[in-house]
């Protein structure tokens, strides 16, 4: 399994799963032109994707689907909070759109997907478990109020993970933003921090995920140096130095695994 974020952070994210002759993207936030592009870099395109899986409706992670959806027919699968927010009022997705309870399963090819449920201040988010013939299992989450049983359980026993990355709490408190988006990234309902990133890293690590990418750095409240040196000082601590870590860039596609 290969996987790439092609995007990641609040000015878009795209992931990239490739296995055997199947491709598929959770979410697509960026434009048509731009996932294209990405998908050209690494030798595909966006006629080989065979579906799309929506994490939730902000338009961090939905930018690209209604041009997406008028020129290729590529299922999008989302949960049904997710679609009666963003198809009724969408030219496109009708036709492409598919309806799923929060935690369901969908074999595409050679991969299964397995959702499970987020809290976030969205009408539902959802993280996604993708798992190979061979047994390979990758997960990922993101936009992460806080992390609840379910989440832990459902990552607990992948290989690989993608793991929201998103604010130093200091730089938070102290930065620009005003007063209620602070409240609102900290809520248990908004974005998970650094720490908070490095305890459930530490936690999966232990169970034997061996290869983690931080993602949806807040370009604001972080920096990339400053989210991989707290979970990287997580893992030594904890005697996992040979477990691999790295961050997601916000603009140019970053390999998860190979
Ligand atoms: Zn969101
Ligand atoms: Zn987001």
């Amino acid at each position: 399994m290969q996987i790439y974020t092609l995007f990641s952070g609040s000015s878009g994210n795209c992931v990239y799963v490739k296995d055997k002759n199947t491709e598929i993207l959770i979410d697509a936030g960026k434009s048509a032109g731009a996932i294209e592009k990405s998908l050209t870099a690494l030798d595909s395109s966006l006629y080989n994707i065979k579906s799309i899986f929506l994490t939730h409706e902000h338009t961090d992670h939905t930018a690209g689907l209604e041009i997406i959806s008028k020129k290729h027919h590529i299922p999008v699968h989302m949960t049904s909070p997710s679609y009666e927010r963003i198809v009724p009022s969408s030219a496109f997705l009708h036709s492409s759109a598919k309806k799923h309870d929060t935690r369901y399963e969908a074999e595409i090819g050679s991969l299964k997907v397995r959702s499970f449920e987020i809290p976030h201040d969205s009408m539902m988010n959802v993280g996604y478990i993708i798992e190979n013939e061979e047994g390979e299992r990758f997960g990922i989450a993101t936009d992460m109020g806080h992390v609840t049983n379910e989440i832990e359980e459902s990552l607990t026993g992948c290989n690989y993970a993608l793991i929201e990355s998103n604010h130093d709490i200091p730089m938070l408190k102290s930065g620009p933003y005003p007063y209620f988006l602070k409240q609102r990234i900290l809520s248990d309902r908004g974005h998970l921090s650094n720490e908070c990133c490095a305890e459930l890293v530490t936690r999966l690590a232990r169970s034997g995920t061996s290869q983690f990418t931080l993602a949806h750095l807040s370009r604001e409240n972080n920096t990339p140096d400053k989210a991989f040196s707290v979970t990287r000082a997580a893992l030594d601590d904890c005697g996992f130095t040979s477990v691999k870590l790295n961050v997601a860039s916000p603009i140019v596609s970053t390999l998860v695994h190979k």
